[in-house]
């Protein structure tokens, strides 16, 4: 059960669907093991649907009936199209379930048709001995998805963040000044954050990070790596 949680804005973003790629599904991730945000995305949802019941109602223009009408004929048109469609969609959903079942049945649903094997397969990219990293395959335009895999007993050199970086603990275990994290628990740093993780010695730390900006490393061996962390 995580401790630390996305915060409520996030989570009423994820509910109206207004989050990007990499951030929903970060987000997702999360709410698959956790119930509490899961309740509260329900109550967001539930909210957005009362707002639409009691906004005001506005005046209708003289047409607006038989344009309304006219766009209902022209669905019912498409609509045989549109399900032949989801069904072409559902038996996708069903080939990469299927192709990807067994290699990657433990990873949290929402990745497992991006990510095609669990995290001891995957190609990472050493980084450093200590950290490597692995791109994952829905970045966009604003943000970076990448996991990040801190050797057991090892840290990060010392970082702050030019934009905001959202983390998610997918296995292991790590530590910094402002707190311990463990797998489901959710983390942002900014700007303000000046910080040196270092993953518990038992295991290796995978993190799901997602970023809007590259690291800033400020100590002396950090400002070597910081030409990799583009
Ligand atoms: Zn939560």
């Amino acid at each position: 059960m995580a401790n630390y949680h996305p915060a409520d804005e996030l989570l009423m973003q994820f509910a109206a669907g207004q989050l990007t790629n990499a951030l929903g599904i970060q987000a997702a991730c999360h709410l698959e093991s956790c119930s509490q945000c899961q309740h509260k995305v329900r109550l967001y949802e539930q909210l957005g649907g009362d707002l639409i019941d009691i906004s005001s109602p506005v005046d209708v223009a003289p047409d607006a009936k038989s344009k309304l009408l006219a766009a209902l004929h022209q669905q019912q048109a498409t609509g045989e199209r549109a399900s032949i469609k989801s069904a072409a969609e559902l038996s996708l959903d069903a080939f990469y379930e299927e192709q990807l079942s067994q290699a990657n049945q433990r990873l949290p649903k929402p990745l497992r048709r991006f990510v095609p094997e669990y995290y001891d397969n995957l190609p990472w990219k050493g980084l450093s001995k200590s950290i490597q990293s692995y791109d994952l395959p829905f970045s966009d335009e604003q943000y970076t998805a990448r996991f990040y895999k801190i050797a057991a007993g090892k840290e990060l050199p010392q970082h702050t963040h030019n934009g905001n970086e959202f983390t998610l603990v997918m296995s292991g275990s790590f530590a910094d000044l402002s707190g311990d994290y463990h797998p489901g628990d959710f983390v942002l740093a900014d700007h303000s954050t000046h910080h040196q993780p270092k993953a518990h010695d038992k295991e290796d730390c995978i993190c799901f990070a997602v970023t809007d900006a590259p690291l800033k490393m400020t100590g002396f061996f950090g400002r070597m790596l910081n030409p990799f962390l583009r």
